[in-house]
């Protein structure tokens, strides 16, 4: 793989924008109920942008905290929970109603990205994940592998990316 530079990501409209630096931690398609109905969600707002494929999975590329950032349009981000306790933000670019990132109130060192709002060369898709909630009759392709839950290299990765994180590499 090329070494990845930053990668830009912009809301529909373009007010909004984020940068993220270095290698992502992964790339994956998610289909749990969270993130079906936290699209779904977002999919409602007026003028709201696809936020899912069509086949039903979000898409996100995942970062270290520390390696990613707005870089234009704060002022628009807006964070929508689905529950009030919901330990998640799906963060949206209220100028357009575009879905920007999933991030922690506390906790967890990465942000999920959400894979479709980046320009360019994306990394490489690596997993599709949480597949046991897809919608039914959906067929997924086997391009990468797909897993009813969460693969052990993915854990693996985030753990290896909060280690770098501690020791400042
Ligand atoms: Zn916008
Ligand atoms: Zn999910």
């Amino acid at each position: 793989m090329k070494p990845l530079p930053f990668m830009t990501a912009t809301c529909s409209c373009g007010a909004v924008e984020l940068k993220a630096f270095g290698r992502p931690i992964v790339s994956n398609v998610c289909y749990c109920d969270d993130c079906r109905k936290g699209s779904e969600q977002i999919e409602a707002l007026p003028n709201a942008v696809a936020v899912r494929d069509p086949d039903g999975g979000t898409a996100y590329i995942l970062y270290r905290k520390d390696r990613i950032a707005c870089s234009k349009g704060a002022e628009f981000l807006r964070s929508y929970k689905l529950k009030e306790s919901s330990p998640t933000n799906r963060v949206v670019a209220a100028c357009c109603n575009s879905a920007m990132f999933l991030n922690f109130d506390r906790g967890p060192h990465w942000v999920s990205a959400y894979r479709v709002r980046f320009h360019g060369e994306l990394p490489p898709l690596q997993w599709r994940i949480c597949t046991k909630f897809k919608p039914d009759g959906t067929a997924l392709p086997d391009d990468v592998p797909n897993y009813r839950g969460y693969p052990p290299g993915l854990i693996m990765k985030l753990l290896t990316a909060r280690v770098a994180m501690l020791l400042g590499r």
